[in-house]
């Protein structure tokens, strides 16, 4: 069995809508446009582009720690930007769409679409950006 080091994945995690339907009723439209459709939201709009905070990101969706509050920067890119995930709570998947070669961002979860991974972060760290969408996360401060 796999016993994780940290309590991370002790979150009383819900059951998940069976269909498209039930997520319609789960999420408001924003999060539902983003972590279903795919969607993004306009730069500079987002609730955590400039929020601060070293508590835990969650999915908007589903409650899983997807991102830790250290690992996020200030990449002037309008949206919210991590150099590092919660590896086992996402998923990484190549994405064509809109003319672009780029590496989409999920939950590992839910599947719930996140953001995009570039490989343009910070050198001293990961070097990696985690481009998110503020509407597909929850910041939980304790
Ligand atoms: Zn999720």
């Amino acid at each position: 069995m796999d016993v994780s080091e940290s309590a991370s994945d002790a979150n009383g995690r819900e059951e998940l809508p069976d269909n498209e339907a039930e997520w319609r009723e789960e999420l408001s439209e924003e999060e539902y446009r983003i972590l279903r459709e795919r969607g993004t939201e306009a730069r500079f709009s987002g609730d955590y582009v400039d929020h601060d905070g070293d508590g835990e990101y969650r999915c908007a969706g589903c409650d899983e720690i997807l991102f830790d509050g250290e690992t996020k920067y200030d990449s002037g890119c309008g949206w919210p930007a991590f150099y590092a995930a919660e590896e086992d709570n996402v998923v990484r998947k190549s994405d064509d769409r809109h003319g672009m070669r780029r590496v989409e961002v999920l939950c590992a979860n839910c599947d719930g679409h996140l953001g995009h991974v570039f490989q343009d972060g910070p050198e001293d760290k990961t070097g990696e950006r985690f481009c998110i969408n503020s509407a597909a996360i929850d910041y939980d401060g304790e």
